[in-house]
């Protein structure tokens, strides 16, 4: 109501269009939509994405000539002559293919080929193999258009990496998910303006960004708008881009760039009261345009699922701008004799161009299901639109006759443009939009098996190379020189072995099989613990030393946990720890010495190693990871002789002391800098295994002394902190010093830590930054890890907090708190951190990195053997 309120002072004050005609609207009492009602308008918009969207476009787009996509269709859907391959459409329907598998797993192994394809044509043709990025517009032969020559657009780019980090997410293919990085780096290296933020868009062949005053600038007039200036277009597509890639490449300079465009796009790009500039100087001044309701209605939606994908919840501030956009459209841009939004008008509120075009409903039926959902218990308003836009779009954009949207009509609805397909029409807006809608109408009616959207990918269950020709790629062109003109460019090269996808939620039914080595010690015991209701991981294989091999483990171990053993494990036979007949996937808990022997065993046979033990963290080719904290390092498995080998490779997570350190550490880290750290720990008896330190040396006492431990933490602390630089990561140039005690505490380590900071800031750091910091350090929020808590790092305001036997267990155990929050006297800063050490400390630790390995794809092959051993 306070936003209501606001808004309606705003629109009052500016007198500029007919928002009172809303307000007025809003304030009648319209009966809530029924449950009935939500579903049968899912029906209808899953119909309309079935029949109007995917049976029209696929296979018929699939270009087996050439490569890619075909995209000029007649209304009837007969190929039209080819109007080339652009970046922007080749980009958008590998998107579309991929989240046919992305959202029907059944169909995957139709969709696998398709996705493939558009993959292939993504690198092997429109990738610039000289100077990198993807060109703008190509022949249907591969070569440059006398128009646009080799230049290169960031608004197509974007596309590019759109599509590629979805057909990574539907199907694993690593390929898709490098060159989309690539793309990624290669416009932030030539493009990215770091004086004013964004991105320069229209760019020579080698990346020189081409400037509005040179004279030999190729255009004038660039595909999105003026050459040399900045666009909303472009900006809130780049959005879009990074979003997609963010979610299956949790990177955190990535992340960073991701604000700065939310930023960007929701404070400079769209102003008050609610609508969106569309060109900028490169010092961002903007430039006087129209308004475009279907880009402001879209913008809504794209600023709130990168803000959700950040923070989980998105900001007041982009609540409020997404909501002024689309109220401003609905009182401007729509059209309240035949519904639907007008096509653009002008930034005063009047209407000018009043036809109608397939993208600008599809992104207005989204938009206003999307409000309806946040808002629509105090306002009816959206779901009265979102009817009318629905019935427009039935009645009028969709052609009952042929199928498939109509490009363009006019307000009444009577077909401008006929064509079905163009280089910028393909089934994006349309499929995005029927796929949110009709998810969105099942979660309002309160339908149980309602998924979100996006899940990251669980690895397919079965390989089985060339299985079915019919399934063989079209992927597998030659690359080619667009400069040179062969009259036949490419031939087809002998497909490459197939991986056959069984469903991306599959593993949810059918868990991946997984061993554990070490599994009847203390750190054993949890990965029991922890896994029992694993959604994705079930053990399948449990191995310890011969003194308990061949003994079902309910005898074999001492059983120390406070949940009771599950009765299928107890039944388990303990299996000798050898490699031979243990799944592929294995979490480790051995000894050190132990491990040095039998982790290199298993990963050279083909297992993902996933360790607890110090015997390979400091390996230079081995990752130490913890998920928040520096997800990048796992490109270091591909330097492992075993990885290239057999596919297997060893992954660690730091020992329970550092854990806790660096998780508090990374935020200040991130944001102000750290040149000097003390810690002084006070460790559980736990840490050191059962049956551990003798009862008489640690009750009622303290030892000051723990073997190794203080080395292993000041080691670790800078690896885990440092940056991955080519092959290796370089530690953080940080001084540390570390005191590690034993004290009569049965689980969890608390620590004492001072820092003294460095100046990233630029100005002296306040308590309010680095509880700041703590707060909204968040960096797996939205991926569906199923073991990352909510909130990694958690504030006890209370002067006596945190203790270990009140806050170990925050977090189901995976989250450390904070508290004791004060200036140092020697240092700058002091604080306490405790975290539970044999869960977010071991276990717990290694599953989720086992997680986020799945998630990345990194378990495969290995998944897919598991599968089959
Ligand atoms: P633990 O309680 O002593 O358990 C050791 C496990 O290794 C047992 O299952 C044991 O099997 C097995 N094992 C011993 N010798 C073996 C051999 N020759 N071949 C195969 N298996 C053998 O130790 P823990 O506390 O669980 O720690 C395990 C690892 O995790 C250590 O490297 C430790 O540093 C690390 N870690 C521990 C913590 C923690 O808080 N406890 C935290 C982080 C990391 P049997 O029962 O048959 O002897």
């Amino acid at each position: 109501m306070q936003i209501r309120r606001i808004l309606l002072a705003l629109l009052l004050s500016s007198g500029m269009c007919v928002a009172q005609q809303l307000v007025a609207s809003s304030l009648a009492v319209l009966p809530q939509p029924t449950r009935a009602e939500y579903l049968k308008l899912a029906v209808e918009t899953e119909n309309a994405l079935n029949t109007d969207v995917i049976a029209v476009w696929f296979p018929r787009s699939v270009d087996r000539e050439h490569g890619g996509f075909h995209t000029h269709f007649t209304r009837d859907w007969q190929w039209a002559p080819s109007d080339g391959k652009a970046a922007v459409m080749q980009g958008r329907m590998t998107w579309v293919a991929s989240q046919v598998i992305l959202h029907d797993p059944k169909r995957k192994a139709e969709f696998l080929p398709i996705v493939r394809q558009g993959v292939s044509y993504l690198r092997n043709v429109m990738w610039d193999k000289r100077d990198g990025g993807f060109f703008w517009l190509l022949d249907d032969d591969g070569h440059f258009t006398p128009e646009f020559a080799a230049g290169k657009h960031l608004y197509g780019i974007a596309f590019c990496i759109y599509g590629l980090a979805a057909a990574y997410q539907a199907t694993g293919d690593s390929q898709a998910l490098d060159l989309a990085k690539e793309a990624y780096l290669w416009i932030g290296k030539h493009a990215h303006d770091s004086a004013h933020g964004g991105y320069y868009e229209w760019l020579a062949r080698d990346g020189t960004p081409v400037k509005p005053d040179v004279p030999g600038g190729q255009l004038a007039k660039g595909p999105i708008g003026p050459v040399g200036f900045k666009s909303m277009n472009t900006h809130i597509h780049l959005l879009e881009a990074f979003t997609e890639l963010y979610r299956v490449w949790p990177d955190p300079a990535l992340r960073a760039r991701l604000e700065e465009m939310l930023a960007i796009v929701r404070d400079r790009i769209c102003v008050e009261p609610g609508l969106m500039n569309l060109y900028f100087t490169g010092a961002w001044q903007p430039i006087p345009d129209h308004d475009s309701y279907g880009h402001d209605v879209e913008t809504a939606y794209l600023m709130l699922e990168t803000d959700e994908l950040l923070h989980r919840k998105a900001s007041a501030k982009t609540e409020r701008m997404a909501k002024l956009l689309v109220d401003r459209a609905l009182a401007c841009g729509w059209d309240e004799k035949n519904g639907g939004f007008f096509q653009e008008g002008t930034t005063m509120g009047k209407p000018e161009d009043t036809r109608k075009e397939w993208w600008v409903q599809a992104e207005g039926l989204n938009a206003l299901l999307m409000m309806h959902e946040r808002y629509g218990k105090q306002d009816p308003i959206y779901f009265r639109r979102f009817h009318e836009q629905w019935d427009f779009m039935k009645n009028h954009t969709i052609d009952a006759e042929f199928h498939g949207l109509y490009n363009l009509t006019t307000a009444d609805g009577t077909p401008i443009a006929q064509d079905k397909g163009s280089i910028w029409k393909g089934g994006y807006h349309d499929g995005r939009a029927f796929w949110n809608v009709s998810a969105r109408l099942r979660k309002l009616a309160g339908e149980e098996g309602h998924r979100p959207r996006r899940t990251f990918p669980i690895p397919e269950i079965s390989r089985e190379p060339g299985r079915d020709a019919s399934l063989r790629p079209q992927d597998s062109r030659a690359a080619v020189n667009p400069e040179s003109a062969p009259t036949r460019p490419y031939g087809f090269s002998r497909p490459a072995p197939i991986l056959l996808y069984t469903g991306v939620f599959m593993a949810i039914e059918t868990r991946l099989p997984i061993g554990i080595l070490g599994a009847t010690g203390m750190v054993g015991q949890r990965f029991i613990q922890l896994l029992e209701h694993h959604p994705w991981f079930q053990v399948a294989w449990i191995a310890a030393s011969d003194r308990s091999s061949g003994k079902p483990y309910g005898e074999a171990a001492k059983w120390r946990l406070d949940t009771p053993l599950p009765e299928r494990i107890a039944q388990m036979t303990v299996r000798p720890a050898e490699p031979f007949g243990a799944p592929k996937i294995v979490f480790a808990a051995l000894d050190a010495a132990i491990a040095r022997e039998l982790e290199p065993r298993f990963a050279e046979a083909g297992c993902a190693v996933v360790s607890n033990s110090s015997a390979f963290r400091m390996a230079p080719n081995v990752p130490l990871v913890i998920p928040e904290i520096n997800a990048e390092h796992l490109h270091l498995i591909e330097e492992q002789p075993s990885r290239r080998e057999s596919g297997g490779y060893m992954v660690t997570n730091p020992n329970c002391s550092t854990i806790g350190l660096v998780m508090a550490l990374k935020p200040i880290e991130e944001r102000f800098g750290l040149e000097q750290i003390l810690v002084t720990t006070m460790q559980a008896v736990s840490g050191a295994g059962y049956p551990g330190v003798p009862s008489m040396d640690i009750l009622g006492n303290v030892v000051p002394y723990i073997g190794s431990e203080e080395e292993k933490m000041e080691a670790e602390t800078l690896k885990l902190l440092g940056r991955l630089q080519g092959h290796a990561v370089t530690p953080l140039p940080a001084r540390i010093s570390a005191q590690c005690n034993r004290v009569a505490v049965e689980d969890g380590h608390t620590e004492s830590v001072s820092i003294k900071l460095g100046n990233k800031l630029g100005r002296p750091v306040a308590r309010e930054d680095l509880l700041a910091a703590w707060a909204e350090f968040r960096p797996l929020s939205g991926q569906g890890l199923p073991t990352a808590p909510d909130q990694p790092v958690q504030w006890a305001p209370q002067p006596d907090r945190p203790q270990p036997r009140l806050d170990r267990n925050r977090g189901n155990g995976m989250a450390v708190t904070v508290g004791r929050l004060r200036p140092c006297n020697v240092l700058d800063w002091k604080f306490t951190v405790l975290s539970h050490n044999t869960i977010r400390g071991a276990a717990g630790a290694a599953i989720l990195n086992a997680e986020l390995l799945a998630s990345l794809g990194k378990l495969e092959p290995i998944a897919a053997a598991a599968a089959n051993a």
